[in-house]
């Protein structure tokens, strides 16, 4: 009696089971058409460490206070100064030749007004709560004084281990079609200036994380001032500054706008001259590729255009080229541009995307612009 009741209930919550686990299926891959799921996974960690850090009251730190801190060190008159220095050189020795209202340069300076306003608290709230999450889960990772490091001695190497952590998590940006969705933006610049070291996506920030360890381990040693930020900031800036200098000796150590420039060149592998102040990681990891004559003035951009850009079309509609930008990287992943190895594939005018393909003016730009794209793996 017990198995001709049982039976058919195992038989009900079986089909129920199969019902449930064909409709998640189908869930599944419906959205999965429509989304690409992995992207929405760093929409999730941002979120999820917001609610952390929002429920631990930021580990004790004055939200405020850190944002103003952080908007100093965006916009601050040092970094102010420094912009407008390299503003400067950049109409002094340009690289390309390019009117001050292009429209890279405008599209630009409304990604750096987002950041400002907008992704400047994110970033706090990301950076508050990973400093805090670390310091409770891992609290042996904070090293107590020594007392033979002077404290510029613990800055500087803090200043160094922080550029081989953004080295790292720039290789991790090209390495991984997840992150090189968000890290897609900043190469689809073609116009590039100093203002294109604010061309971020802003969740590509949860990535750069990894980059405040080495300040947490040295915290009770030195800790790097806003002057010191605002001078880092100055120097990765500079890289993207359309400008014609290479530093001489110094090249070999810093990264120069000349060596920039070679990782967002147009027809060249992207995954080469990552770092952001130094060039001695790529040197290390066999990544470097020094400045010649014929890089310093090289186009720069994503071939076949991927991702949506302003010098598209007719009329650069910022605004809304801005709010497809930013959902680019949440598109299905049955769009071909979502290869990371994107300089290591032939370029075929089919591959282009929706947006290039019916496109004519864009095509047309393409033509005139890259005559010849190929395979340089
Ligand atoms: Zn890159
Ligand atoms: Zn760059």
């Amino acid at each position: 009696m017990t198995s001709v009741l049982t039976a058919p209930a195992q038989s009900m919550s079986g089909s129920a089971t199969t019902v449930r686990g064909w409709s998640a299926k189908k869930l599944w891959a419906a959205l999965s058409t429509r989304v690409y799921l992995p992207a929405c996974s760093i929409a999730g960690i941002a979120a999820v460490l917001v609610v952390i850090g929002w429920s631990h009251h930021w580990g004790g730190a004055a939200f405020s206070q850190s944002l103003t801190s952080l908007r100093v060190v965006i916009v601050g008159p040092l970094t102010l100064a420094i912009i407008g220095v390299f503003l400067v050189t950049e109409r002094v020795w340009p690289a390309q030749q390019r009117s001050l209202f292009a429209r890279g340069y405008r599209h630009d300076l409304l990604l750096t007004v987002m950041n400002v306003l907008l992704v400047a608290p994110l970033v706090t709230a990301l950076t508050l709560s990973f400093v805090d999450v670390m310091r409770r889960s891992a609290p042996w990772i904070v090293l107590p004084k020594i007392g033979t490091v002077p404290r510029w001695g613990a800055i500087a190497l803090i200043f160094v281990a922080m550029d081989f952590c953004n080295w790292l998590a720039h290789y991790a940006n090209h390495r991984f079609r997840m992150l090189w969705r968000f890290h897609e933006l900043h190469h689809s610049q073609e116009d590039m200036n100093v203002l294109t070291v604010f061309r971020t996506h802003p969740l590509i920030h949860v990535s750069y994380l990894v980059a405040l360890i080495p300040g947490v381990v040295l915290l009770a040693n030195g800790v790097l001032s806003l002057t010191m930020l605002a001078i880092y900031g100055g120097i990765v800036a500079f890289a993207h500054s359309n400008t014609r200098l290479g530093f001489g000796p110094l090249g070999r150590i810093f990264v120069s706008p000349n060596f920039h420039r070679i990782h967002h060149q147009l027809d060249g592998p992207q995954d080469v001259n990552l770092g952001f102040a130094l060039t001695i990681w790529d040197q290390l990891f066999h990544r470097a590729v020094f400045p010649t004559e014929e890089t310093i003035r090289t186009e720069t951009g994503l071939p076949g255009r991927p991702l949506i850009v302003e010098q598209a079309g007719e009329q650069p509609h910022h605004f809304a080229v801005l709010v497809r930008q930013l959902l680019a990287p949440f598109r299905s992943a049955n769009d071909l541009s979502t290869s990371p190895s994107i300089r290591s594939r032939v370029y075929r005018p089919e591959q282009q995307s929706d947006q290039t393909a019916n496109d004519g003016s864009a095509r047309v730009l393409l033509a005139a612009r890259r005559p010849q794209l190929e395979d340089v793996a």
